[in-house]
């Protein structure tokens, strides 16, 4: 770690929490350069559905490389270009009946984000966004004045302006926070601007593990509707089979104006983006939002590689769906050991939290797991919330182990870590 301490930058964030360096990585483990073996429920903040380095998808990407593929395009048109976009329409968009146009911005989440909200204010003519309270969107300045963080909005430095957030579903025990948001809407004097766009994340991943539920954000949808305004999902973490389905959104059976996705949408890893355009919406001028590494040929060949590998048909849904009522049950117990230091599970598929109270041992716990060989992290406003996010292909028996060092750590923290007014309750 002296070279990292040294040299980079102290914004470094994750290196601190897992403080070894990493050198090899397959399948759900990663190990260190002392040749330690780590059990990995982090699955690169949800850039790793597919485990580290899927052998599959190796080989293809191995064998593009080897043939010469283009690897660099800008926006032209390739082979793997092609290749994806028809991939992805055949397994993924016309089965479920959607018909999108789709963008390819720089190769970020927040570049999806950011194109997103550029394209809905463009459309209606209109600069207000309504985002929701507990929100992530990301790091550049249109994601973050629709992120909530206190601290990562005030690193702007700027003024984040022209966007408003509302209670998202269940906030402070909100349960009537769309009535407002339509209230709001329909009255001329309530001082909402009418917005382009409404912006949401079926599950607040980083903002502590929050589902919203199937009726909220069908009502969400109606809403827009209603009045005009354009819905973005984004479900830059949550999609790609975080939560069963490939898209978050098609339990609740709605069909968002824009779709924003990006970490696992590569399959390997590697950085990529897209926007899902409803294509009438689809009013950009050549050129006008471009980017230098929108032609990502590597992972177009790997997003293509693992679309056919884990969508072609539905064992990945179902094994996602049986694992992670296997995930939830064993969470349950936990909590209901824990004296009340976990005070919830939350969740949905293989994305799933313990809620700690006090918020402290959240973090407690995910350094007794990193001690056992877990790598876990924590989310939530007061980074309360020790998230789960294995691989969605990891093997049984390593989902088990998880569990078992889960409830190790959990232990430890709430027993020997807990302050000692609790400890004794
Ligand atoms: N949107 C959501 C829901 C995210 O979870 C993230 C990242 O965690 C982003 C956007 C930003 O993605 P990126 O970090 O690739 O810019």
């Amino acid at each position: 770690m002296k070279v990292i301490d040294r040299h980079e930058s102290s914004v470094r964030g994750y290196c601190r929490s897992f403080p070894v360096v990493f050198d090899r990585a397959e399948g759900c483990h990663l190990h260190d350069v002392d040749g330690r073996r780590y059990l990995d429920f982090f699955a690169g903040a949800g850039a790793l559905n597919y485990g580290h380095n899927p052998s599959e998808l190796r080989e293809r990407l191995v064998a593009y490389l080897g043939r010469g593929g283009v690897s660099h395009s800008l926006d032209l048109a390739t082979r793997a270009k092609e290749e994806l976009l028809e991939t992805l329409h055949e397994l993924i968009l016309a089965p479920r009946g959607f018909e999108y146009r789709v963008q390819f911005p720089g190769p970020t989440g927040t570049n999806a984000v950011e194109a997103a909200l550029k394209l809905a204010r463009k459309v209606t003519g209109r600069e207000r966004v309504v985002f929701f309270t507990n929100a992530f969107h990301g790091m550049t300045l249109g994601s973050l004045a629709v992120t909530g963080n206190r601290a990562k909005r005030a690193a702007a430095g700027v003024a984040l302006s022209q966007t408003t957030p509302v209670p998202f579903d269940g906030y402070g025990q909100e349960t009537h926070s769309l009535d407002l948001l339509e209230t709001m809407l329909a009255d001329t004097s309530s001082g909402l601007d009418k917005p382009a766009a409404i912006i949401l994340e079926t599950v607040q991943a980083e903002g502590g593990v929050n589902v919203a539920g199937d009726d909220w954000l069908r009502n969400v949808a109606d809403i827009a509707a209603r009045h005009d305004v354009l819905l973005i999902v984004d479900d830059i973490q949550v999609g790609c089979g975080r939560t069963g389905p490939f898209f978050s959104f098609e339990p609740c059976g709605v069909t968002p104006d824009l779709v924003c996705l990006s970490k696992s949408l590569s399959g390997y890893g590697l950085p990529f983006s897209l926007v899902l355009i409803r294509p009438e919406l689809d009013q950009w001028a050549p050129g006008e939002h471009n980017g230098t590494f929108r032609g990502h040929n590597l992972a177009f060949v790997t997003a293509t590689a693992a679309l056919e590998r884990y969508w072609s048909d539905s064992e990945l849904e179902d094994a996602v769906a049986a694992k992670s009522r296997r995930v939830r049950s064993r969470l349950e117990e936990i909590a209901a050991g824990s004296e009340g230091l976990v005070s919830e599970v939350r969740g949905r598929g293989l994305i799933q939290g313990l809620v700690f109270d006090p918020p402290e041992l959240a973090a407690e716990a995910s350094r007794a797991a990193f001690e056992r060989g877990l790598i876990i992290e924590t989310a939530g406003p007061s980074d309360e919330v020790l998230k789960l996010l294995p691989p969605l292909t990891i093997p049984e028996p390593e989902l088990e182990r998880g569990l078992e060092l889960i409830a190790e750590a959990v232990q430890v923290a709430c027993t020997e870590r807990a302050p000692a007014e609790l400890a004794s309750v």
